[in-house]
């Protein structure tokens, strides 16, 4: 069975090339014949993994010419990924598989919305990577990757193919309480070291900020069902402070490169879940305003 991966960056990257030298067939789907020319003219993929580079030439084509795709990795970020997925749809086969892997919420429901026909999965993944330059990925950070179906159903027996590929993959009975409680930490720090302008560990500094939206998060997770996810948000938004107090968050970086960001999913996702759940959270909503502010007087999307 051929895994497509559409989207290839930083993360759709580390997983083809894992895939490929585990000697899986693998092919990636790329935007357009620009792009594909582009990635041609390179030889393919190159991964740096402990300061050494490996190329691997797998094969790609575009996104709107090949056969019927059953199994499809989607590796582009939140805010593309309903489009990305339009320009394949046409392909997938009856009962497709895809393994949505953007962050924060709200996008892997939209596309599932989409293809009733096919399996949407959804992962969790604290693995990471970033693009040196086109089609070029550095490996930086060990991690897992959670997949599970929001509607239920088996683990499916390719895991153990993933796991063979030295990706480290498990499967999640509670793969939504897993992704927010990973937007829950996400909107706790990310945007006030956008706002600050500061690293991870100098949010140490505002503790009655960082506490204020715990207290809101943590109503939110509540009312979402996800007791255990509230009474545990404020630990565990400390202990990621203090174990990543040197680091620069992924929102930081984002806007520091003047690349959109994935609010709309995070801290938007949460707003509009506290609108649909009737829930105040002025803090939080205080926050987006201000970060959306910050993004606009950049040039930047603030959605
Ligand atoms: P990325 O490096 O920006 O890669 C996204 C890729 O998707 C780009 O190569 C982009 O192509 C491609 N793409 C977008 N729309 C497309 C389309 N219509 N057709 C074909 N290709 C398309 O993003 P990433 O860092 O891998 O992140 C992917 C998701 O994983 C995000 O939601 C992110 O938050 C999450 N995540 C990332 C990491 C990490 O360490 N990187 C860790 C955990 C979670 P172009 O190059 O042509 O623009």
């Amino acid at each position: 069975m051929t895994w497509y991966i559409l989207g290839a960056g930083s993360l759709g990257c580390l997983w083809a090339a894992r895939l490929s030298r585990a000697g899986l067939p693998v092919r990636l789907l790329l935007r357009d014949r620009q792009r594909l020319n582009a990635y041609r003219s390179l030889g393919g993929v190159t991964l740096v993994e402990s300061g050494q580079e490996s190329l691997y030439p797998i094969p790609a084509e575009t996104a709107a010419q090949g056969g019927p795709i059953q199994r499809l990795l989607l590796a582009c970020k939140a805010y593309d990924a309903e489009p990305a997925v339009a320009s394949i749809a046409a392909r997938l086969a009856p009962g497709a598989e895809l393994i949505l892997l953007q962050n924060g919420l709200g996008s892997q429901q939209a596309v599932a919305a989409h293809l009733p026909r096919a399996r949407c999965l959804y992962a969790s993944s604290t693995e990471g990577a970033f693009r040196e330059a086109d089609f070029r990925v550095v490996f930086a950070g060990q991690g897992q990757t959670w997949l599970g179906d929001e509607l239920g159903g088996p683990e499916p027996e390719w895991l153990a193919e993933l796991r063979g590929a030295q990706i480290p993959a498990q499967w999640s009975g509670d793969i939504i309480e897993r992704l927010w409680r990973k937007l829950a930490l996400n909107c706790a720090i990310n945007p006030l070291t956008v706002l600050h302008q500061c690293r991870n560990g100098e949010l140490a500094a505002h503790p009655a900020e960082v506490a204020g939206l715990c207290d809101e998060l943590g109503q939110l997770l509540h009312a979402t069902g996800f007791e255990a996810a509230a009474r545990e948000l404020q630990g565990d938004v400390e202990r990621v402070i203090a174990a990543t107090a040197a680091n620069f968050s992924s929102m930081y970086q984002d806007v520091a490169n003047g690349r959109r960001s994935e609010i709309a999913y995070l801290l938007g996702h949460a707003c509009r879940e506290g609108d649909r759940l009737q829930l105040a959270l002025p803090q939080l909503r205080a926050l987006h305003e201000r970060l959306r502010e910050y993004l606009r007087a950049r040039g930047l999307p603030d959605t």
